[in-house]
């Protein structure tokens, strides 16, 4: 998902070849009616709706296959292991990584973050140390890391966010230097939509001898990821963004780099011999998977895993740029509105961020939901974008692979309304 330099042509309206009206069929919810009218629902970016095949794969496993996992020797532990690890090495395939044991099973990307600057910053980062994050950070890709400065003494630094949207990259080369221990960044905004160039910036992340972590929460829903491509050497992502449950997501690194990184927490599963004072631990990716794990969430990111490959992964993010560049040209007829993020649509994901003059965000999308309308508003947990574009919040409309031009046309219309109550 490199956006500038290899941006596709500006986005057409038909410019996926999404079936995107038969694909709606596949999501149960999406024919609600939301206050008397037929649901738009438009906070893609906050979870995605599930399609029928994840919630069959979900119920199917309970109904057919439960049991604990790894432990067992019975049938059902058997099966139940088998469609955990199955699902293991569907994530394995999805990373184009071959090695399953690289994959680790998390409650989604927050705690894969966490699990980085635990595990792997407790180990390599001291005192004078310095991580490289941005201000475009979701507050699960600063926070670990200001647990981990206060803990360590480390040092952060900040790429500052240009007036655009997308990041002053030009002030990254200031900012690497010999006591940079690792980069931290998003692939992709989920407040201003931004597509970060990651690849680019892994080059210089390597030659400045730190490593990079890619938060693919926003980036892995929109189009397929190649760990080794991008230049990524954590990558975390989460399931319920991409079709998926919510509860699972998953860390995946090289193995040489996880099998020098200590256990993240203690318990069952992750160990190998457990004495009074002391254990070893369990090979990867057990190593760092405490606890009877989150099966039936793991055969549900499987199966969505399964779902966006039938329907055209690639696809996604196309349909979605087309749709955010309907979006924009409607939104910047309601006079009084001001959108936040890069102009140009193909350096967006399927996010458009606004404030209006008179209405507050809240206000925006509480009308909105009146007319069956599903938006976000607030500070997305990214106070620090807020703050760098002088608003305490804003409304947040972000599209996915089911959402039509037509929905599209309708909130735009409804902010009319928004305007002519408020303006
Ligand atoms: N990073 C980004 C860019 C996000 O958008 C989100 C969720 O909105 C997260 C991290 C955290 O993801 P999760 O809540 O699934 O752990």
């Amino acid at each position: 998902m490199e956006p500038v330099s290899s941006a596709p042509d500006a986005p057409a309206r038909d410019a996926s070849s999404l079936d995107v009206e038969r694909l709606r069929a596949d999501f149960p919810i999406l024919s609600e009616e939301v206050n008397g009218e037929p649901l738009v629902y438009l906070d893609n970016a906050a979870t995605s709706q599930k399609p029928r095949q994840v919630l069959e794969a979900i119920s199917g496993y309970y109904a057919s296959d439960n049991a604990n996992v790894h432990r067992g020797i019975h049938e059902l532990s058997r099966r139940a292991t088998d469609a955990f690890e199955g699902a293991r090495q569907r994530v394995a395939r999805f990373l184009g990584t071959e090695d399953p044991g690289e994959v680790i099973w998390t409650r989604g990307t927050t705690e894969a973050i966490n699990l980085v600057a635990s595990s792997w910053g407790g180990a390599n980062v001291g005192e004078g140390d310095e991580i490289v994050l941005s201000d475009m950070e979701h507050h699960s890709n600063l926070v670990p890391w200001q647990l981990l400065a206060a803990r360590t003494g480390a040092r952060l630094r900040f790429v500052e966010l240009a007036d655009d949207g997308t990041l002053a990259l030009e002030g990254l080369a200031e900012l690497l230097s010999e006591r940079t221990k690792l980069v931290a960044l998003t692939q992709v905004s989920n407040s201003l939509g931004t597509i970060n160039p990651i690849r680019e910036i892994a080059d210089q992340v390597h030659d400045a001898g730190a490593l990079l972590l890619v938060d693919g929460a926003q980036g892995a829903a929109h189009a397929p990821v190649d760990v080794a491509s991008l230049g990524a050497d954590f990558y975390a992502f989460s399931g319920h963004k991409m079709c998926g449950p919510t509860g699972i997501g998953a860390l995946w690194a090289r193995r040489e780099l996880l099998e020098a990184m200590p256990p993240y927490q203690g318990g069952g599963e992750m160990i190998s011999l457990v004495e009074r004072h002391a254990s070893t631990w369990a090979d990867l990716p057990h190593k760092f998977e405490a606890g009877t794990p989150n099966i039936a969430g793991a055969v549900g990111m499987a199966a969505a895993l399964d779902y966006l490959e039938g329907v055209g992964h690639h696809q996604i993010l196309r349909h979605e740029q087309a749709l955010v560049a309907h979006a924009m040209e409607r939104l910047s007829q309601v006079e009084g509105l001001r959108m936040f993020g890069p102009a140009d649509p193909t350096r967006r994901a399927g996010v458009v961020s606004f404030v209006m003059e008179e209405a507050h965000a809240h206000d925006i999308a509480t009308i909105l939901d009146s007319k069956g309308i599903a938006v976000r508003a607030g500070h997305h947990c990214t106070q620090l974008v807020m703050k760098r574009y002088g608003v305490p919040a804003t409304a947040r409309a972000s599209f996915y692979l089911y959402n039509t031009h037509e929905e599209v046309d309708r909130f735009a219309d409804a902010l009319g309304r928004v305007q002519s109550i408020f303006g």
